[in-house]
């Protein structure tokens, strides 16, 4: 014990507080934070990196609890007379850092000096920069009073040295051991104030993330000739292309090339007309840059910005930082590393965050651009678009006709605005959350969307939009919406097209190489299974046929079965129906090649087919040739008062059973006919909202009858499997014995979700944003899958399920199948495959080989 406290006391005295960055000194990120590691990396690599000490963040911490290094030891290592400079170093760099600081060791003697050797103009910059610097961040003096000192002519200097001794009342401090500690101080104090703190842990740091600070010599960079600074990456931060960009100022410091607006003495990096050129004049000096940057790509293994200074001819590297780059440029930049060598394809998977594809498949508002803001809701489908208002979904297509984009803005949409729906560009609703009608069909055709945008008034009879500061927005008007962050603006703004480019494609074709768990797509029409197939998903997981039927000339045939007193007039209306249905499913078929395509029976309330507004109704008595009377009064009799939880989905099976008849028909002789085009076809019939095994025995019984009928009919054979969504709380609870007579069982979270909270999907925009808020749920549980509560309904669902048939398919077909935190769960559930809208699959894809190549980690480790 002794001993112990001895080795402390002696460690203590002995201890500098400091550690002289060398290839072998015991640097590391999380003591040290990625600045100084990285010039340790540097140094390693025989860079001409000026002699460098690192603080830790124990004893940054320890400065600002009054505990300093041991300065004087510090300085002496410097030599005579030195000059250094300050920089933050956090564990990451992102999470920001008090700025640099630079020329701490000026003084009157210095500065003397300096005139001899690098003449008056250098040697006042240099002071004048050190002034200021010190005096706003450490004497917190006003920065406007030192604005002006570009010209550093003796008078601007001794004014700036008046002003510092007015303000303080005391001399500008001479001794560089005080200057420095002052530098420290304030340095170590910025990092801790709230605001500091705040905007860090917005990045993702935690609340104790420490600051370690770097030390360096200057290189001075304000000397005669080409003397200067500048910065050198080897890539372009917005395409990831190779190309050398950066820029180099003559006579200037640190990020000066970078900041300085109309820079005086600027020279290009490589061979240009317009003027002088490192390339040409310093070609040794290019290629030791070029080699620098070959250097980090090859040994950092990654794309660095290199922050240099050229004095006397020769080279300095102060800094390298990993290269600001778009999310395009991160995946270009990730695979060419892995196609030459540098990283595994496993890394070049890892390096890209699944969130960020978003960004490759969606046009996206140039972040350079201006916004005006009218309000703010939940974005529900990512991507952004400009148009005109409209608020129904005829003058959508109206608009489309005449070939203009619109954004289509409702209080909310109902399945009657699905075709307008695709006219428009984008879609603005006052109401709904994110697994509303409008947000799950905007994400399954790929519109960027805004829904809850409460802040809105819409005055349907005069055709205008209010927003919260008063603004009128009339029809016609153009707005931009964001459905990424939920924003939607006023007027058009600068976009950024998608790019699905060769390099997502190569990565995309990794990711499925790593990847352990399937990813189908929600997909209904065509034109959606095709994006499904752009988007290499493994088939669909869920057709709701529901969307099929609001063709014009369908939504007929659909009113007149609907309003049919009696079987067999019901029949005569579906026999119209049934041809379209099965082109519907020969052509999904045929676009899916093989693929499995998992068909969901009918599944909302009739009377979402009927007219609500009058006029529409008088139509639809002129077409049915029924008295207006009696087309209200059976819409009447059709309303329900909680339609989500009435006659919906399988209820309508064992109710109306002719539908799924029907539907059941349509997709065998479907079958038939796309098998004759390739192998055989073996479809996926999905019932909906099962809460009974009776209700799946029911249903079961007359599928199986009508496939024994078109077997017989046709002379042909097929097989099809059935399943069940499981969407009630007590299908899950009662999985053991639905399974029994079913092949799969397909979790739709967006309903059960709904019935677990007992909370409307429709209605939760309204107080969702405040739940959130007030921390009453951590996320938005439709968005989010809430794993704790619907979560276990699945785990009970799927161990009951699986109990009775090991190999029973599970599969997840809510909005939550494309989101990565949803699907890891899914995984270590055992889940089959995982479905989403197709502008998610890529998405999805990714994230899922996150998961197998972290989870491959784990079991060698
Ligand atoms: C679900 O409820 O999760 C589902 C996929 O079905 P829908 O969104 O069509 O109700
Ligand atoms: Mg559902």
């Amino acid at each position: 014990m002794l001993h112990k406290t001895l080795t402390l006391r002696c460690r203590k005295m002995t201890k500098p507080g400091f550690t002289e960055i060398t290839p072998t000194a015991p640097i590391q990120t999380e003591e040290h934070g990625g600045r100084a590691k990285c010039l340790q990396r540097l140094i390693r690599l025989d860079m001409p990196v000026p002699k460098t000490m690192a603080l830790s963040f124990d004893a940054v911490r320890g400065v600002s609890a009054g505990d300093m290094p041991d300065l004087a030891a510090m300085l002496e290592l410097f030599g005579e007379d030195p000059l250094i400079s300050v920089r933050p170093s956090s564990e990451d760099p992102d999470w920001g850092g008090p700025g640099a600081i630079l020329n701490i060791g000026m003084n009157d003697v210095v500065h003397g000096k300096l005139i001899e050797t690098h003449g008056e103009l250098a040697a006042n910059a240099l002071y004048l920069r050190f002034i200021q610097a010190y005096a706003v961040h450490v004497g917190r003096l006003d920065p406007d009073e030192f604005e002006d000192i570009s010209t550093p002519t003796a008078d601007t200097l001794q004014a700036a040295l008046d002003h510092y001794e007015e303000e303080t009342e005391s001399y500008f401090p001479q001794d560089p051991k005080e200057q420095l500690a002052e530098v420290l101080r304030s340095m170590s104090r910025a990092w801790q104030g709230t605001t500091a703190r705040l905007l860090r842990e917005a990045k993702g740091a935690p609340a104790d993330a420490g600051l370690g600070l770097v030390v360096q010599k200057m290189a001075i960079g304000v000397g005669r000739d080409v003397c200067g600074s500048g910065v050198i990456q080897f890539v372009n931060g917005q395409t990831g292309h190779r190309e050398i960009r950066g820029r180099y100022l003559c006579k200037s410091q640190g990020r000066d090339a970078l900041t300085e607006v109309e820079a005086r003495d600027v020279m290009f990096l490589t061979k240009d007309k317009r003027g002088r050129s490192i390339e040409e004049v310093l070609p040794e000096m290019f290629q030791a840059l070029l080699d620098c940057g070959d250097l980090c790509r090859t040994r950092l293994r990654e794309e660095m910005e290199i922050e240099f200074t050229i004095d006397n001819e020769q080279l300095f590297i102060l800094d390298a930082v990993r290269v600001a780059r778009s999310e395009r440029a991160n995946v270009r930049i990730a695979v060419t590393l892995a196609k030459d060598k540098i990283i595994s394809r496993e890394e070049a998977v890892m390096r890209i965050p699944p969130r960020a594809l978003s960004e490759l498949l969606h046009s996206q508002i140039d972040p350079e651009s201006p916004r005006d803001v009218f309000v703010t809701g939940i974005g529900a489908s990512p991507g952004a678009a400009t148009g005109k208002i409209v608020f129904s979904a005829r003058a959508a297509q109206a608009m489309a006709a005449q070939g203009e984009d619109c954004i289509l803005v409702r209080r909310e949409t109902s399945p009657e605005d699905i075709r307008g729906m695709h006219a428009a560009k984008g879609i603005l609703t006052i109401r709904g959350g994110i697994t509303s009608h409008a947000a799950v069909i905007a994400r399954g055709l790929g519109l960027p969307c805004v829904v809850g945008a409460n802040g809105l008034s819409l005055e349907k009879k005069k055709q205008q939009l209010i927003a919260q500061d008063g603004r009128v927005l009339s029809e016609g008007d153009v707005i931009t919406v964001d459905g990424e962050d939920g924003q939607a603006l006023v007027g058009s703004v600068d976009m950024l097209p998608p790019e699905l480019g060769e390099s997502f494609c190569t990565l995309m074709e990794w990711v499925d190489e790593f990847r352990d768990i399937g990813v189908r797509a929600n997909a209904d029409t065509p034109p959606d299974a095709r994006n499904a197939r752009m988007f290499a998903a493994e088939g669909i997981g869920l057709c709701r046929t529901e969307h099929m039927f609001f063709d014009d000339d369908r939504l007929l045939a659909m009113r007149e079965m609907i309003f049919a007193d009696k079987p067999v007039d019901r029949r005569a209306a579906l026999a119209r129906l049934l041809p379209m249905q099965r082109d519907d499913f020969k052509e999904l078929f045929e676009i899916m090649q093989g693929l499995p395509v998992c068909i969901r029976l009918f599944d909302p309330p009739l009377h979402e087919f009927l007219p609500h507004g009058r006029e529409g109704m008088r139509e639809l008595a002129e077409a049915l040739d029924l008295p207006l009377s009696d087309v209200t009064r059976r819409v009447e009799g059709l309303r329900e008062f909680n339609p989500m939880l009435g006659m919906r989905g399988v209820r309508l099976g064992v109710t109306v059973p002719e539908i799924y008849d029907m539907q059941a028909r349509a997709i065998f002789e479907a079958t038939l006919d796309a098998s004759k085009l390739g192998d055989p076809i073996v479809p996926e019939i999905m019932i909906p909202l099962v809460s009974a095994k009776r209700e799946v025995e029911i249903v079961k019984a007359r599928i199986d009858a009508v496939a024994a009928a078109v077997k017989i009919e046709r002379g042909e054979e097929f097989t099809y499997r059935l399943g069940v969504m499981v969407e009630t709380p007590r299908a899950a609870l009662r999985a053991g014995e639905i399974a029994q007579h079913v092949h799969f069982m397909s979790f739709g979270t967006n309903d059960l979700t709904q019935m677990t909270y007992g909370l409307s999907r429709d209605d939760a925009g309204r107080f969702m944003g405040e739940y959130v808020n007030q921390g009453v749920f951590p996320e938005d549980p439709f968005h989010v899958l809430d794993t704790e509560g619907v979560g276990e309904l699945l785990e009970i669902g799927a161990a009951r399920g699986r109990e009775v048939d090991p190999d029973l398919t599970l599969s997840i077909c809510g909005e939550h199948g494309g989101n990565p935190e949803s699907i890891k769960f899914c995984r270590d559930a055992g889940f089959t495959y995982v479905s989403c809208s197709p502008f998610r699959v890529p998405v999805a894809r990714l994230a899922a080989a996150h998961l197998a190549l972290v989870a491959r980690v784990g079991e060698q480790g």
